[in-house]
């Protein structure tokens, strides 16, 4: 069987350097709020060419306490309304609804799998204050008339970079760098992964990451005073100890997942599979490799017969989920057409080409 993303292979291939990390951290008696965590920060600051990186439990904490701190600053207030893409893992949207604030769904476009900046305009209204753009399989949402559409509304442009830590506009600029504040994720799955739940926020914005700091240390700042009602949500040590590992290796992994996609691209010929647009290569870090198919339950049964384990991002889209009873009878075509026809293939960089030879052909093998 060809596992859909066989983590301990990956993460064996840095055995030596995770072990040295992680008994630095064991044998030096520290393990919150320490030496890796402000190493890590500095080093993924530099990594997005952010002014600052603030770390903290997982992504969605990461996205939480951006909206967060912009209610604590007076820039928004519970019942406003944040533009978000309609297909998106369901944390994006569950950031804003935990801090009262109204997500307004926007459809993708079909062959881009992002946000369709066409349908923006239309969607604002006077308590529009934020919009959330989501690079969704490692592909970049984000544009320069994006932008210029957020200055224009006074929008705050947040990215959500769980799924594209790398990926670069055509000037080089990373995700994570494009917006006023961008929520990562270090989910061990994610293209930058650690051994446990870990997420961190970057921001050029010098007071929004000190509101962040404060909120995630309980709402303090100052020992035992409580400036906000905040949480808890901080990176071990031990995590940004590896992650300081990791991230020296991500451009290079994301290559790899480039020739993995690109052995895909020219070898599947079936016609039952479309893909989506293709972007610049610097543009998309492949967290995902999806493609497209009518019958795509019985392609993905097919292919875990023929031992190529499978995955759907995601079965059911945001607006559909129980927990969202009040988005369920939205009507959101292209949202819900993508949901049901949407395959995840294996990518990864520790991929074979045998492996990717294997499973082309169980590919077109369906028909
Ligand atoms: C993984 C993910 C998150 C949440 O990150 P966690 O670290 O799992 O909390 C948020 N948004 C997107 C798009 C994700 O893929």
């Amino acid at each position: 069987m060809i596992k859909f993303l066989p983590l301990d292979k990956l993460n064996g291939r840095y055995s030596d350097e995770i072990r040295k990390a992680v008994l630095r951290v064991v044998e030096s008696g520290r393990y919150l709020t320490g030496t890796e965590v402000r190493g890590f920060e500095y080093d993924y600051s530099e990594f997005t060419q952010t002014g600052n990186c603030v770390t903290c439990a997982s992504g969605l904490d990461a996205l939480w306490l951006i909206l967060r701190a912009y209610i604590e600053l007076g820039v928004m207030e519970p019942g406003d309304e944040v533009l978000v893409p309609a297909n998106t893992f369901v944390a994006s949207i569950l950031a804003i609804t935990d801090n009262g604030l109204k997500p307004v769904l926007v459809e993708p476009g079909l062959s881009t799998l992002v946000i369709d900046e066409r349908q923006l305009e239309r969607l604002i209204t006077p308590r529009t204050k934020a919009l959330m753009t989501v690079h969704l399989y490692g592909r970049i949402s984000w544009s320069g008339e994006m932008a210029d559409f957020c200055m224009k509304n006074g929008l705050k442009l947040i990215e959500d970079n769980a799924q594209a830590h790398g990926c670069m506009t055509l000037n080089g600029r990373r995700t994570g760098s494009l917006g006023d504040a961008a929520g990562h994720s270090f989910y061990p799955g994610k293209n930058l992964g650690a051994l446990g739940d870990a997420g961190a926020v970057t921001t050029d914005d010098g007071i929004l990451a000190d509101v962040i700091r404060t909120l995630a240390n309980y709402g303090s700042s100052e020992k035992y005073l409580f400036r906000y009602c905040g949480r808890n949500s901080r990176m071990d040590e031990i995590q940004a100890a590896v992650l300081r590992v990791k991230l020296r290796y991500l451009d290079k992994d994301n290559e790899a997942r480039r020739r993995v996609a690109a052995m895909y691209m020219e070898g599947i010929d079936n016609p039952l599979i479309n893909f989506p647009d293709i972007l610049p290569e610097q543009s998309n870090v492949w967290h995902q490799f999806p493609i497209f198919c009518k019958r795509r339950d019985e392609l993905q049964e097919h292919l875990y017969c023929k031992g190529v384990e499978t995955l759907i991002h995601y079965p059911v889209p945001p607006h559909k989920q129980q927990c969202y009873s009040m988005f369920n009878n939205l009507s959101l075509p292209v949202t819900e057409k993508i949901h049901a026809t949407e395959l995840s293939l294996p990518i990864n960089p520790v991929l074979t080409e045998k492996e990717v030879r294997t499973i082309i052909d169980a590919v077109n093998g369906f028909s």
